[in-house]
């Protein structure tokens, strides 16, 4: 199964890929396939019952030629230094494609949330920003919430390394509450950022999207967002959407705020109104213009991606699609918005709100949006021009692209 082989090696095979058809020389491949610096720290806690815990934390900032890490902090109880290398990979490729200027990054810490109190998850909050303050900074290495982190851990997490320097630095870690420097936009942005790329891969294969059909696989945060946003902005209409208890279908449409509504009340899309159930391979098969992938990694497999019948895939999701599954949607003639390129907007207006909290100065909600549909819009571009030059999919496009720009920044540096 792909999803029990070490991430790490799966993000390596594709740099080498991309590397042999971009004519990289050896010790560029080789840098390239190298996490810059990688921190390991043990973080010991005080719990509430008096006794002190010591959980072991990562950070890893896989390349800044092209500026600062960036990158998330995944509190997870099965987090591995794997995982957390390869994610700080992908965010290498994730920021350039969307050409900011920015390196890839990524953190994580060994623990379970869900069994943690609030004081104890502020403690060990602030024990991860002391252990990794030496490395972090708006020059350096700026982090952003992740898996079971949130805007309040960044703001315990942005509190302590002022408390450390005794100097404002709102900078030095992303997706803060608005209150205390985030950014307008920020919530919707990964979705948005999915609906202009489809937006533009329409235009670009000649595909007319008002009043065609959608439907989401996982109805959670960016799932809704797409929802809404694929009525709002694309003129599309909404037929079916699932999360992890089952899917619903309605050819006629369901009416995203609707499905919200349900879902907040009920916990689930389930039993919605008028609409008949669907499992989430039926969900993968039904006719309709464009699919959106929002779970789970490894969601499309060889088993369901033949009946895939969509013209365009938007990957919301990390890694939903499986390199088997890839293989069928491309002899298919399926168009498919990598996932790194698909939900670039999140880290998009990520460094937005970095270069709003440098220039102590807010922006409005309208030139967040236009400044990221601008980004979104030049990305896809990019990559669609390379899939034609070399006749490869928009996937390997999008590494091509990606990667030559880290190739490139490299070799002006005088790396390699
Ligand atoms: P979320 O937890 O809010 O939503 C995930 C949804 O998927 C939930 O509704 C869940 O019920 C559903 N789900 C789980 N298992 C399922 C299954 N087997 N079949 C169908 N649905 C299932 O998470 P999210 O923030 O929306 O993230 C979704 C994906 O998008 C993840 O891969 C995440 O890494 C990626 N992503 C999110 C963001 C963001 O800003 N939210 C940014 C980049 C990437």
């Amino acid at each position: 199964m792909a999803n029990e082989r070490n991430p790490f090696t799966i993000a390596k095979e594709r740099i080498l890929k991309a590397a042999k058809m971009l004519g990289l020389d050896e010790a560029t491949t080789q840098l390239l396939c190298t996490p810059q610096r990688e921190v390991w720290v043990a973080l010991p806690v005080k719990m509430d019952d008096g006794s002190t815990r010591i959980f072991q934390g990562f950070r890893v900032q896989y390349n800044t030629a092209r500026g600062p890490a960036k990158g998330g902090i995944r509190w997870f109880p099965t987090e591995t230094i794997d995982t957390v290398r390869a994610l700080s990979c992908w965010m290498t490729w994730k920021c350039s494609v969307v050409d900011i200027p920015l390196g890839g990054g990524k953190g994580g810490v060994i623990c379970n949330p869900k069994e943690l109190s609030n004081t104890e998850k502020e403690r060990l909050a602030r024990a991860y920003v002391r252990a990794i303050a030496p490395i972090i900074g708006i020059t350096k290495d700026v982090p952003a919430p992740d898996v079971y982190t949130n805007g309040q851990i960044m703001a315990w997490m942005m509190d302590e390394y002022e408390k450390i320097t005794m100097e404002s630095h709102p900078g030095v870690i992303t997706g803060k509450p608005l209150e205390i420097g985030g950014s307008k936009g920020r919530g919707d942005a990964t979705a948005r950022g999915g609906v202009y790329t489809v937006r533009e891969c329409a235009k670009a294969y000649g595909i007319d999207l008002k009043g065609k059909t959608c439907a989401i696989q996982g109805f959670g945060n960016a799932g809704q967002f797409a929802a809404t946003l694929s009525e709002e902005l694309l003129g599309m209409k909404v037929v079916a959407a699932s999360d992890s208890k089952g899917g619903v279908y309605n050819p006629n449409g369901i009416a995203a705020k609707d499905l919200i509504e349900y879902k907040e009340k009920n916990g689930t899309v389930v039993g919605f109104p008028g609409a008949q159930p669907v499992t989430n391979d039926e969900l993968i098969g039904l006719d309709v213009c464009v699919l959106f992938p929002a779970a789970l990694e490894n969601m499309i497999t060889e088993e369901n991606a033949g009946s895939i019948k969509c013209q365009i895939i938007c990957e919301l999701a990390n890694g939903p699609t499986t390199p088997e599954a890839d293989a069928i949607i491309d002899a298919k003639g399926i168009h498919l918005i990598p996932d790194y390129l698909a939900n670039a907007g999140g880290v998009t207006v990520s460094y937005f709100e970095q270069c709003q909290n440098a220039q102590n100065y807010y922006w409005e909600l309208e030139d967040v949006q236009k400044r990221l549909d601008q980004k979104m819009t030049n990305a896809f571009k990019a990559v669609y021009e390379m899939s034609k030059a070399k006749n490869v999919s928009l996937r390997d496009a999008a590494y091509l692209v990606a990667i030559k720009r880290v190739a490139d920044a490299m070799k002006l540096r005088g790396w390699v």
